[in-house]
């Protein structure tokens, strides 16, 4: 028997610490996974991807981490179909609350020709050896058929009967390169769903790429004809052109409920201080047109807009800013805020620290509150993540004085702490980033290049902080940095120092080669 469409729940299977790190540049580290991963637990997702394991050393000690403490989300961890990377995943998630391995295995004819070099018969036989081994650990297992949307319908039919017969609880059909076609994912979906005996033993899961700006189109396509669980990540981040953008598709669901029929435990206020975390964290900056989250999705330009909204938003607003947690986000604290009133606050954000980094971090509230007026959530959440976050780091600035002007030499004199050693040097540039950078670059005996360069203000005002991101480039390996401060000249050697320190993070930590880690 069949449940039909009566409000029912719609999984969210968060993939930002999986998927969503195999943006370009976005590697983080653990402490900064782990960070993430409490306001995912916060913003009421289902399940968590927390990672590859097998990967490297550095995702299999986060996933563990993660698993270990995160109690209310269930933790997958992805894993190929042989048996090491089973027991990779399987070591690092032992201890969740609720562990899930996820498997997956390419099934196009393109992949098993070119990639694979297997014959159908094989790929079904590893796929359900697979899930039984798995099964041997933990009772929810996931299954995966790579590139799903370019495989032969009636073989996803067979190896999805073979695989839940095997135990899977929950079979993905991905459009791993973005091909699908709203319609035409709808109709498949469907077909698999009428055309696999024992479909009603799993959930069905969609898993969309934005190759074609179609990921959340056709993620809603696959929900329609049935599927229930949606892998999505925080501000669409992703491989190649990103994944389903979480909010959009939560957003969707509950702005159109009428429709839809179909809840999620996802708490939309909590919208939008995770995707601010998650562009922090990440270095990658929301265009200001993105829906829900981008800096422009609730300003109105046009003067016959405004106009309408002043007499009632909801003549050109769909969706209050509040429901996505934007007015109520801005909580202000200021010069006369006391250490409890601080302490409450961090607590609120999500922070359990111990009394030596409070110190240290509310000397910081203190130095930037004398600088500015008021300091909101945003500020917090950098001085956390520069404080507390990046404290394994092994570069940090100590101290920058840069002196430009229309007649003198950019001219920068930077204290660099690298591990323990102070160092200091001084260096000449074309101007007053291009000094600061030569010489943090020339002390930290880096080679990598500067790709990238933006600055964005944080919070509107004159006095707010710049958010700068760069992205070097060295030896191949592109990572992203990001700083903030109130002189946008301190920010931009923040940035670079931490782009520097996220390019020694991917050195130690060496991922699987992008044809190993292609779902
Ligand atoms: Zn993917």
């Amino acid at each position: 028997m069949e449940a039909t469409i009566m409000e029912e729940k719609v999984i969210i299977f968060d993939t930002t610490l999986r998927d969503g790190e195999q943006s370009p540049g976005a590697s983080m580290n653990s402490a900064e996974k782990m960070r993430l991963a409490i306001q995912l637990e916060k913003l009421g997702v289902d399940v968590m991807e927390a990672g590859f394991p097998v990967s490297s050393r550095g995702d299999f000690e986060s996933v563990r981490m993660i698993a270990q403490k995160i109690r209310s989300v269930e933790i997958a961890a992805l894993a190929r179909t042989s048996k090491g990377d089973i027991d990779k995943a399987w070591g690092a998630i032992r201890d969740a609350a609720r562990p899930r391995i996820h498997t997956f295995i390419a099934t196009s004819d393109i992949h098993l020709e070119y990639k694979l070099k297997m014959t159908r018969d094989k790929v079904v036989k590893e796929a359900v050896d697979a899930v039984r081994y798995a099964k041997g650990f933990t009772d929810s297992v996931e299954f995966s058929t790579e590139d799903g949307t370019r495989t032969d319908r009636d073989f996803i039919c067979r190896i999805f009967e073979a695989v839940i017969e095997a135990g899977a609880t929950t079979v993905n059909l991905p459009d791993t390169v973005g091909y699908a076609i709203p319609e035409e994912y709808t109709e498949l979906i469907s077909y698999v769903r009428n055309h696999t005996p024992n479909i009603h033993k799993a959930i069905m899961s969609v898993h969309c790429h934005n190759d074609l700006g179609l990921a959340t189109a056709n993620t809603l396509a696959g929900i329609r004809a049935g599927a229930r669980q949606a892998e999505v990540t925080v501000n669409g981040i992703g491989e190649r052109a990103g994944n389903t953008s979480l909010e959009e598709v939560a957003m969707t669901l509950y702005t159109r409920a009428e429709l839809m029929n179909l809840t999620t435990s996802v708490k939309a206020d909590e919208i939008y201080p995770t995707s601010r975390l998650a562009s922090m964290i990440t270095g990658i900056v929301v265009q200001p047109n993105k829906a829900i989250v981008g800096a422009n999705a609730f300003a109105h330009e046009a003067g016959i807009h405004q106009d309408g909204v002043l007499k009632n938003p909801m003549t050109y607003e769909i969706m209050k800013p509040e429901t996505v947690g934007l007015a109520s986000n801005r909580l202000v604290m200021g010069k006369h805020s006391g250490r409890h009133a601080f302490q409450k606050k961090l607590a609120e954000l999500g922070y359990d620290l111990s009394k030596e980094d409070l110190n240290r971090l509310f000397e910081k509230f203190k130095e930037l509150a004398d600088k500015r007026k008021e300091i909101l959530d945003e500020d917090i959440e950098v001085l956390v993540a520069e404080e507390i976050l990046r404290v394994s780091d092994i570069y940090k600035l100590d101290y920058l004085n840069v002196v430009s002007g229309t007649v003198a030499v950019p001219t920068a004199t930077v204290k660099l702490k690298i591990r323990d050693r102070v160092v200091q040097g001084a260096g000449f540039g074309v101007g007053p980033i291009d000094a600061a950078f030569n010489t943090i670059a020339k002390m930290a005996g880096s080679s990598s290049k500067l790709v990238r360069f933006s600055v964005n203000a944080i919070s509107g005002g004159m006095d707010a902080q710049g958010e700068v991101t760069v992205r070097l480039k060295e030896n191949g390996l592109v990572a992203l940095g990001k700083g903030a401060d109130p002189d946008i000249i301190t920010a931009s050697a923040k940035a670079f120092v931490n782009g520097l320190n996220h390019l020694e993070y991917m050195k130690k930590n060496p991922s699987l080669t992008p044809d190993q880690r292609d779902f």
